[in-house]
């Protein structure tokens, strides 16, 4: 993996939450961003996906086409990078650096592959890493096709790389400080707060 610039983005350490797509990162994270304005800085993601309804460019992802991804891995642009449903998906350098120099706490939002490269980062700073849970299988696909942005084939991929994130995060070798489960969303909520705010949240 390239190196980062560690002293801009070692003051404080960043939060990683990752869990299977529908356990709620977006929910949380946005609640959050909304509580704690300019607290923390989102690092905005390159993707290959397509933008769904209401996503913008620059800041839910940076929505490349896979030349410009790969010119990007070729370039040793990527702190990690890691393909999700048919799609990649990679944490820029500096999408990082640009959250360091604005002082904010820096919060990524990606799945395993991605979070196994960064625990095992050289020179990334080590982060806090939180796994967020559905209740269930069961529910997870109520969520999943509830919320109504993905296709059928994309609802079935993601289901199925639930439970190899799920699997992860219950083996030993899992980098999480901790696993919540979001059943009611007030609980989870809080819970997600605490981790990443303090107990004084
Ligand atoms: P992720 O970002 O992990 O893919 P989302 O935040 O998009 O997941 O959540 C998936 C769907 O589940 C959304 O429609 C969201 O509104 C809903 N959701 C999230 N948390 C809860 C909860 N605790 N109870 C009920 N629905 C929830
Ligand atoms: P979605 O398409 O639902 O936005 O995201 C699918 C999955 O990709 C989620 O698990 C999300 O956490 C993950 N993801 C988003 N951005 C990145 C990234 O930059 N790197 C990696 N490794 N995963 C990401």
């Amino acid at each position: 993996m390239a190196p980062t610039n560690t002293s801009a983005i070692s003051s404080h350490r960043p939060i990683v939450i990752s869990g299977p797509s529908g356990s709620g990162k977006s929910t949380m994270l946005k609640r959050l961003f909304d509580e704690y304005p300019g607290k923390f800085g989102f690092s905005v993601s390159h993707t290959t996906r397509s933008p769904r309804a209401g996503e913008q460019n620059g800041r839910d992802y940076n929505f490349v086409t896979k030349e410009e991804f790969l010119d990007l891995v070729e370039k040793k642009g990527f702190v990690e990078h890691a393909q999700f449903g048919g799609n990649h998906y990679g944490t820029s350098i500096k999408a990082v650096e640009d959250i360091a120099e604005k002082g904010q706490v820096c919060i990524l939002d990606i799945e395993m592959e991605g979070v196994k490269q960064v625990a095992n980062h050289p020179s990334f700073p080590k982060p806090r890493f939180l796994f967020l849970s559905p209740p269930s299988k069961e529910v997870l696909e109520q969520r999943l096709r509830g919320r109504g942005t993905d296709k059928e084939e994309a609802i079935v991929k993601r289901l199925k790389q639930a439970e190899a994130e799920m699997d992860f995060a219950n083996s030993p070798e899992a980098p999480h400080e901790k696993i919540i489960v979001n059943d009611d969303l007030e609980k989870a909520y809080k819970e997600v707060k605490e981790f990443i705010v303090g107990a004084d949240a």
